[in-house]
């Protein structure tokens, strides 16, 4: 999905226009060192939000016209999500240093967390490859992949990246007519057709797997772009969280992917399920949506997508639609994490398949049972204890797990940040178990299934 927003942002550079006071800072952790970090500034007087990034030093510098702005300084779920007041005066400059604190290392028990789905200027996205793989590095992402459509150009570029602490994999975002499908570690373009067939789908996976590359069935419920072939079996992956959509809700696709999912687990089929930020614009410039009356928004939305059922959906959603754009449509809003012996590309992408992984836009969720992690097979014993360990900087509300599709539990957490326990289980054979985490909307997470065989 991608929008216009030639409006918004000639609101948003009126407002920087008007700058007269500088702000000058630096972003460090605990330990001294310089931080890539996302920066959020919000007018306490008017209603207006600019996003930036600090630069790979952990150096950002903005004018900013004279008044009270609160500074939020994020760099993804493992770090504090700090809020700042900056009073801005006339012809000063200010300057700022800012110790983000690392909460979690979750590297250190092997989970990684990255971004399956985001553009670039090689297709339709706003922003160059540097710029992405910043905002990759700023949302505090261990490995990400470009998945710009019908091209692998930006190829060289994006893996030069490499070295700056991100595992950059190369994908292509295969968009045809029917739906679209990620390629994730190719490296050479996968052929493909405006208007797809059965056949021509079956051969992009083929080609995708032969490249010893993961194909991926990407917002297959979207109400603009849906995945119409999805009855073709050979992918490896299902998006059943597209950043481009409200996650958990009904009416735009990603709730609909999810029960779609369940549906297949159901019948047996093992297939992992990812989330993708399928970021267009790092900035995310459609956020200050979330801050215009509704009004405004609907004529916005008529404008840019006339006769689309999102407005009508704007009209009866409104408070689900406002917490969501004003999170933000980031790289890694939302991202999967993944449990690898190491990080490399190879291990990520095998990961990713056999759904050793979790999918978050912030709750971090490691669950075993027995011992057996989510992706794997556990044999049935007398007795079958699922240990659940929540970490988040944002307070959670609330943990369920799903029994082969059904709630079986909920663990009421009333906003906290950290949380461990056990509960026994009772699980029948071909039966699978998934834990879901629930924060402040849109804060959500869900782990990817355990699943259970007779011994
Ligand atoms: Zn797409
Ligand atoms: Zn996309």
């Amino acid at each position: 999905m991608k929008f216009k927003v030639l409006l918004i942002l000639s609101f948003f550079i009126l407002s920087v226009a008007l700058a007269n006071g500088k702000i000058v800072g630096s972003i460090i952790d605990e330990t001294g060192s310089p931080l890539t970090a996302r920066i959020r500034i919000m007018s306490v007087q008017r209603a207006f939000l600019i996003t930036l990034y600090t630069d790979w030093n952990g150096d950002f510098e903005i004018d900013l016209a004279q008044g009270q702005y609160e500074f939020e300084i994020t760099k993804g779920p493992e770090y504090e999500r700090k809020i700042i007041r900056v009073d801005v005066v006339d012809n000063k400059e200010t300057e700022m240093k800012i110790t983000l604190n690392r909460l979690y290392d979750l590297a250190q028990v092997g989970w990684f967390g990255g971004d399956t789905h985001m553009h670039s200027t090689y297709s339709d996205g706003r922003q160059n490859v540097e710029q992405v793989a910043l905002a990759c590095s700023a949302a505090g992402l261990s490995w990400a992949v470009l998945s710009d459509h019908n091209t692998i150009a930006g190829n060289d570029e994006w893996l030069s990246f490499s070295g700056k602490g991100i595992t950059t994999i190369m994908g292509e975002e295969i968009t045809t007519q029917i739906g679209h499908i990620n390629a994730l570690g190719v490296n050479q373009l996968v052929a493909w057709k405006p208007s797809a067939t059965d056949e021509d789908i079956k051969r992009i996976f083929t080609d995708i797997a032969s490249q010893k590359a993961v194909s991926q069935i990407n917002h297959p419920f979207d109400l603009r772009n849906p995945f119409e072939r999805i009855h073709v079996e050979g992918f490896d992956l299902i998006e059943i969280w597209n950043g481009a959509a409200p996650p958990i809700a009904e009416g735009l696709g990603n709730r609909e992917s999810q029960e779609y999912w369940y549906g297949l687990l159901n019948q047996g089929k093992k297939i992992a399920a990812v989330a993708g930020s399928d970021c267009h614009d790092v900035y995310s410039s459609y956020s200050l949506l979330g801050f215009l009356p509704l009004q405004t928004v609907i004529l916005i939305l008529q404008r840019e997508l006339p006769g689309s059922e999102f407005i009508e959906y704007a009209k009866n959603n409104e408070q689900i639609l406002r917490s969501w754009v004003k999170h933000g449509l980031f790289p890694g809003t939302p991202r999967t994490y993944v449990k690898v012996p190491e990080l490399t590309q190879e291990n990520v992408l095998n990961a990713l398949k056999s759904g050793k992984s979790f999918l978050t836009n912030g709750p971090l969720l490691l669950v075993d049972i027995n011992g057996a992690e989510p992706g794997e097979t556990v044999l049935i014993s007398e007795k079958m204890m699922l240990n659940i360990h929540m970490m988040s900087n944002t307070p959670i509300e609330e943990l369920r797990i799903i029994q082969s599709g059904q709630r079986v539990y909920t663990i009421s957490l009333r906003g906290k940040t950290l949380f461990q326990c056990s509960i026994q289980i009772d699980p029948k054979d071909g039966d699978w178990i998934l834990v879901e985490a629930f924060g402040d909307y849109p804060l959500y997470a869900l782990t990817n299934p355990i699943y259970f065989k007779n011994r």
